[in-house]
């Protein structure tokens, strides 16, 4: 009889650095094997936004490690669970903040993982030492400053005497010092590094959550850091940078200047359509709650679109409204084996640069464009034109306003509306929505069109007007172009940013302006 055996593929464990915080720190080959995680083992301080690369059903463990409170799992527990895994020929990432062999005890993880014979690969990661000096604008290094720097524990109680940091060498030894963990230990740090001969005037930065949207920056000398870090109530995680560099952050601070640094602000938008704004405005400095307040689908039966493709030729105008027009409509000219050729008797109008730009990803050049990226503005240019007795077809969402084509028709053109998509509500976020606005951690809230404005209030479902208004209270509105406005004050709120021309960048522009020089500009 034949033997079957039974191969179990082997397990391995890859220790990532996750980078300091900002999920765009994590190196390529970190990302990578995010993707390919069976089981992840995360700590604290790794970015929760890293997690949306692992596979939805990877086993995901929290293995916590908050400094000062209780640990989640101890040290033993989590070495012994990475040892279980690969022995079950699992695939494991075990994710640390930093770098994993800077203060990291990913050393002694590996040691246990040898022992038990398990093969391991590490994957190093941006230090917090080095991402709280950039972030906040300290070369670490600098030829006419320093040439050594240090990184130095701060967890271990100076003058304790067994401690494996030897101040008396440090205070003068290294030009720059980067104390990581040694938040609560300051007052003792400094006194050590005075005391054995380190200048009192020498600048010292502590740098807290670095490379974040929540990072904050103390600055001050060996003398005066201690009250500093008191009077802004600094708590761990931060990094205490102490020596001449730090007087470059006056010329070079960079991260913490960007105009909306700090602000956050509830980006509105279909999941599709929401990554042109939040990058932008992320460019800017603000940090962007993504809720999809639209999700668009396709229609269950095209009967009026069909029929109408088949007598193109006989249009002068197809007008396209959105970038979602333009994406549906296209996608069933597909369907039905056409392409942009049979578009080429009609005129091409899109009502921005946006939809216009969009146009051309399927090889069509608009033939025109309104000064005024709106329905009206549209409407304006094309009765400029001249509609009397064209075939206009415009393709478009379910519910959309009917003012362009009953001004068309107005004018004597012979307008069809042909639904090529519908919004609908997405089905999740409610709680955590409302949950910001409850907090009051929100500064500003951007509406991209009037289905988002409706949307977003049907999401957070306020029981009356008394209620939406202490919601929103203290919160700035910024809407696309005056439809949107009128759908917002509508509603009983009050618009605070509306740009000139009615697209992303100027919207951003218009945001940017408004925290630069204050509400007179809009
Ligand atoms: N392996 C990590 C360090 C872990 S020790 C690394 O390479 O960065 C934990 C300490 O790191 C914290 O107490 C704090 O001093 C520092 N730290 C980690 N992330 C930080 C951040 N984003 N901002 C400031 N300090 C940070």
């Amino acid at each position: 009889m034949e033997q079957q055996t039974k191969m179990i593929k082997p397990g391995k464990v890859y220790l990532v650095g996750a980078g300091p915080g900002d999920p765009g720190l994590i190196t390529i080959r970190g990302k990578y094997l995010l993707e390919r995680a069976e089981v992840l083992v995360y700590d604290y301080l790794a970015s929760p936004k890293l997690l949306k690369h692992v596979p939805k059903n990877a086993t995901m463990i929290y293995a916590g490690k908050k400094g000062g409170t209780k640990h989640t799992h101890t040290q033993e527990e989590i070495n012994q669970m990475l040892v279980d895994w690969a022995l079950a020929g699992k695939t494991v990432v075990r994710l640390k903040g930093g770098d994993p062999f800077i203060f990291g005890r990913g050393g002694e993880e590996l040691e246990e993982l040898a022992k038990a014979g398990i093969s391991f690969e590490v994957v190093p990661g941006v230090t917090s030492a080095t991402a709280a000096a950039t972030y906040a604008g300290i070369p670490i290094t600098h030829r006419a400053y320093t040439a050594s720097v240090s990184f130095i524990t701060g967890h271990e109680e100076p003058g304790k005497e067994n401690s494996n940091v030897d101040w008396s060498k440090l205070a003068t030894g290294a030009g720059t010092l980067v104390i990581y963990m040694g938040i609560k230990n300051l007052p003792i740090i400094v006194d050590n590094l005075i005391d054995n001969g380190r200048d009192p005037k020498t600048p010292v930065a502590v740098v807290r959550w670095a490379s974040t949207p929540e990072q904050q920056s103390v600055v001050g000398t060996l003398e005066t850091i201690v009250a500093r870090v008191e009077e802004e109530a600094i708590k761990p995680p931060a990094l205490i940078i102490v020596g001449e560099v730090v007087a470059l952050r006056d010329t070079l601070d960079w991260f913490e200047k960007r105009p909306l640094f700090g602000k956050r602000i509830v980006v509105t938008r279909t999941r599709e359509q929401a990554s042109e704004l939040v990058a932008s405005l992320e460019g800017f400095g603000a940090e962007c709650l993504e809720y999809s307040t639209i999700q668009v689908e396709a229609l269950e039966a095209y009967d009026i679109l069909d029929e109408e493709l088949e007598r193109l030729n006989e249009y002068h105008w197809v007008l396209f409204s959105s970038i979602n027009a333009v994406q549906y409509f296209f996608e069933r000219l597909y369907a039905k084996k056409m392409d942009a050729r049979h578009l080429k008797g009609p005129m091409v109008a899109a009502v921005g640069k946006a939809t216009a730009d969009f146009l051309l990803r399927y090889g069509i050049v608009a033939d025109l464009i309104p000064a005024v990226y709106t329905a009206e503005g549209l409407a304006q240019s094309l009765l400029d034109f001249g509609v009397e007795g064209r075939n206009i077809l415009i393709p478009r969402a379910v519910k959309a306003r009917e003012f362009l084509p009953e001004t068309l028709r107005g004018a004597g053109a012979q307008v069809v509306v042909a639904p090529v998509y519908r919004n609908v509500p997405p089905p999740t976020g409610k709680e955590d929505l409302r949950a910001e606005l409850v907090n009051g951690k929100v500064d500003m809230i951007s509406f991209t069109s009037s289905s988002t404005v409706t949307n977003f209030l049907s999401m957070i479902d306020a029981a009356n007007q008394e209620e939406l208004t202490t919601l929103l209270s203290g919160i700035k509105i910024a809407a696309i172009g005056p439809v949107t406005a009128k759908t917002v004050t509508d509603n009983g709120l009050t618009v605070d940013v509306i740009p000139e021309a009615f697209t992303i960048p100027t919207m951003v522009a218009a945001i940017v302006a408004y925290y630069e020089n204050g509400p007179s500009k809009k």
